[in-house]
């Protein structure tokens, strides 16, 4: 589903990412932890296309990715994103930022894609805000409009880049549990956290990277509880 071989890229003389090697299959969810600077979030935008990379290879669904290709959009329609930073359109109610997408991009009908994004709000507990501008929503709740609306596009898998911490405390508990229930469900998901509970009881398998590679993975119960590599102890030791 994702195949990512020895992946390099670099910002100017900074070599950010220096071999990565990954895949994640269809229905698995797999957590990214590290440092910050570590590389995760270049990792992230290098998967659906929004950075370029100097050597290797990422392929989404067979498809090779390449920000200058056509087939891009056949990848982001594929890979959707969640941010840390929500950016939903102010002027835009909630139910209107969902269907953005799919009229826009896929031009879907709205009656259809109202119908669909409803059901999304709904399943993420938040329906009842569908008409609401996102000014009047906690973070959390405008979170989960995000995570919806990229849901809305029924994509094949999703990656998460830190999703909650830009979150008061008291929020995160519903962003986690909307995502929780999407894994449930089977969603291909690859996410960035700090989340290290979330990711123990979530994650199928956790990648741990250190200065642009990954350097130990494994099930989330020997990562998490018997980490072998003294890097990926520091780091638990720390956020722990
Ligand atoms: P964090 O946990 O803080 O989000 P991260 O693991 O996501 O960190 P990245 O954002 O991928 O780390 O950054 C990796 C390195 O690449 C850092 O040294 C960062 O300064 C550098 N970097 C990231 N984006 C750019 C850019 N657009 N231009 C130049 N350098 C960049
Ligand atoms: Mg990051």
């Amino acid at each position: 589903m994702i195949e990512i071989r020895d992946l390099h890229k670099r910002f100017g003389d900074t070599e950010v990412l220096k071999g990565i090697d990954a895949s994640i299959s269809q229905g698995e969810v797999v957590c990214l932890i590290g440092a910050s600077g570590s590389g995760k979030s270049t990792l992230l935008r290098c998967v659906n296309g929004l950075e370029n990379y100097e050597a290797g290879e990422i392929r989404v669904d067979g498809i090779r990715v390449n920000r200058d290709d056509r087939s891009i959009r056949d990848v982001r329609l594929a890979v959707s994103m969640v941010f840390q930073r929500f950016n939903l359109f102010p002027n835009r109610t909630v139910i209107e930022n969902v269907i953005e997408g799919p009229v826009y991009v896929k031009g879907e009908a709205r009656s259809e894609a109202t119908d669909y994004g409803m059901t999304l709000l709904e399943r993420i507990g938040i329906v009842d805000k569908a008409d609401a501008y996102p000014s009047s929503l906690s973070g959390g709740q405008q979170q989960r409009v995000a995570i919806a609306r990229s849901l809305a596009m029924r994509p094949k898998m999703i990656l998460f880049d830190e999703p909650t911490s830009a979150l008061d405390p008291e929020l995160v508990g519903d962003v986690l549990a909307a995502m929780r229930s999407l894994a449930d469900d089977g969603m291909t998901m690859f996410v960035v956290t700090h989340e290290i509970s979330f990711a123990r009881e979530v994650a199928d398998r956790v990648l741990f990277m250190d200065s642009g590679r990954i350097v130990e993975e494994g099930t989330a119960e020997k990562m998490l509880s018997v980490p072998e590599n003294d890097r990926t102890r520091d780091f638990l030791q720390r956020v722990l």
